[in-house]
């Protein structure tokens, strides 16, 4: 077949590919978008969003057992596991089929196949039907990535599990070992325990979620185990698998015991798909499996991009949008601003949510900034009680010379959709007299980012 031309070429279908291709179409150029597997990547078949209908399933059956609390009756709360899962499945089906309209309706053709580099401007696609050659002047990685394997640890879908298998789990575990508390590890967590299996939690780090404000992690770390989690940090495990079970030596805290698990989910990080690109001989630098780019997420390789989980950390599919956007803009001559790291905001979607954007109190201090720090709890808020949400709180911390926000830190329902407001706050550049004098309103959860605000200045109204 002979080569087809293009202005775009985008490799990987997912929030930054299929991002890219929308924006780079909308601002006329001709994009084709080559995907292997589905459309919307991870994120809407394996990641984001199943996840997030797994753990609405999991809410749901929450409140049902706190039922009389809310004066409702419940008999008997249960659940069908294969529905919950079908749904979960449907939900990133319905999403996957969508990224398809949107691909026609702007006009960028979908490819789908394994690409690969094959010189300057030109990629092939070994498609069920051939092979097929394109060529473009502008090439855009996004071609993600995909979970972290340790050696003894290989997921087997059976006893060990990576993200897809729990996504569609061949059973309900009973004893769960979830090895590895970053976001990921913590929802899926979150979601078993809350279903009724009984959840061990190992992290190599000193505490859980460790890349959140201390403070955030222990407040989770012991809302989980109320929740009848048992947790174990700055552990170590080693696993040995037997017949329908495996036995996880774990050493933590000075002791070393060995328990049954019937399930183990590793969630131990994720490498960059960064292999059969041809990349090594189109001359990218590539290191610890993710792609080097500067801050316009340029190769070095005139005209090759690399945007998302591909090009490296923090592995989120807003920041992979984002990328997308600025280097689709970037190619079509249009004047961009590089990603400001500290503005990406982290989300998990465990029970009790966590949410955070910028630094860290202690982050902050390690910076050399002189903080001022504001706190204010959730059951200092009236929409909270009257949800029946009364766990959690909200840290803000401030640049005590300027008044920037330096960073704010949620726990607490619903703090996924709240952290939005200090993401704006912060992309405005704004400080806390401007913070102070907005007015929120009641009743809102919103209100305890105000008051965490006016905390940091003594000036805290209902606590
Ligand atoms: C369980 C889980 C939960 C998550 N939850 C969240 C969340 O709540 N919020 C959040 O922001 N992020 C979350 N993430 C992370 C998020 O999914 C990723 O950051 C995001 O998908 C990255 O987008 P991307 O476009 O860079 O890559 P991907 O979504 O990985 O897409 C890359 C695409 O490229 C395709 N591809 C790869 N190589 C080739 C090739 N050679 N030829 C053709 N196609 C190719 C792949 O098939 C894939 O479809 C989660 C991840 C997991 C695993």
């Amino acid at each position: 077949m002979a080569t087809r031309s293009f202005d775009v070429i985008v490799i990987g279908a997912g929030p930054g590919g299929y991002v890219a291709a929308i924006r780079a179409a909308q601002l006329g150029k001709k994009v084709v978008i080559v995907e292997r597997e589905h459309l919307g990547g991870i994120c809407l078949n394996w990641g984001c969003i199943p996840t997030k209908a797994l753990l609405r399933s999991a809410e749901v059956f929450h409140l049902f057992h706190r039922a009389k609390e809310f004066g409702l009756k419940v008999e008997k709360p249960d659940f069908d596991f294969d529905a919950v899962i079908k749904r979960s499945r449907g939900v990133a089906k319905q999403l996957s089929s969508g990224i398809g309209h949107l691909m026609k309706k702007n006009k960028v053709e979908v490819v789908m196949g394994q690409a690969r580099l094959a010189g300057k401007g030109r990629v092939t696609v070994a498609t069920d039907k051939g092979t097929e050659d394109l060529q473009a002047p502008a090439i855009i990685l996004a071609t993600g990535a995909r979970a972290r394997s340790l050696p003894g640890m290989e997921p087997d879908g059976d006893l060990i599990w990576s993200y897809r298998h729990a996504l569609q789990p061949p059973r309900m575990p009973k004893d769960l070992l979830v090895i590895g508390s970053g976001a990921i590890g913590i929802e899926f967590a979150s979601f078993f325990n809350t279903m009724g299996a009984k959840v061990t939690v190992v992290e190599v780090a000193d505490r859980i979620l460790p890349i959140e404000d201390a403070e955030v992690s222990a407040f989770a770390k012991k809302q989980f185990v109320k929740q009848g989690m048992t947790i174990h940090e700055g552990a170590k495990v080693a696993l040995t698998k037997g017949n329908g079970s495996v036995t996880a030596r774990i050493e933590a805290g000075g002791k070393t015991e060995d328990k049954v698990f019937d399930t183990v989910i590793s969630a131990v990080g994720i490498v960059g798909n960064v292999e059969d690109l041809g990349l090594e001989e189109a001359g990218v630098k590539v290191e610890r499996t993710h792609v080097v780019t500067d801050e316009f997420c340029r190769t070095g390789v005139e005209g090759l991009y690399a945007i998302g989980d591909v090009a490296g950390a923090p592995w989120l599919a807003h920041k992979a949008s984002h990328e997308g956007v600025m280097v689709a803009e970037l190619i079509a001559g249009q004047h961009v601003h590089p990603l400001k790291p500290g503005s990406i905001a982290g989300c998990t979607y465990c029970q009790p949510q966590v949410a955070s954007v910028g630094f860290t109190e202690a982050r902050a201090k390690e910076l050399g900034f002189e903080v001022k720090v504001g706190r204010f709890p959730f059951i200092g808020n009236g929409k909270a009680i009257a949800l029946g949400e009364p766990e959690g709180f909200i840290k803000t911390v401030f640049d005590a010379k300027t008044g920037e926000l330096l960073g704010a830190h949620m726990v607490g329902a619903e703090v996924t959709e709240l952290i939005q407001g200090y993401i704006v706050g912060r992309s405005l550049e704004t400080t806390e007299a401007e913070l102070m004098e907005t007015v929120f309103p009641h009743p809102t959860l919103s209100e305890m980012m105000h008051e965490s605000v006016l905390d940091a200045y003594g000036r805290a109204l209902h606590f």
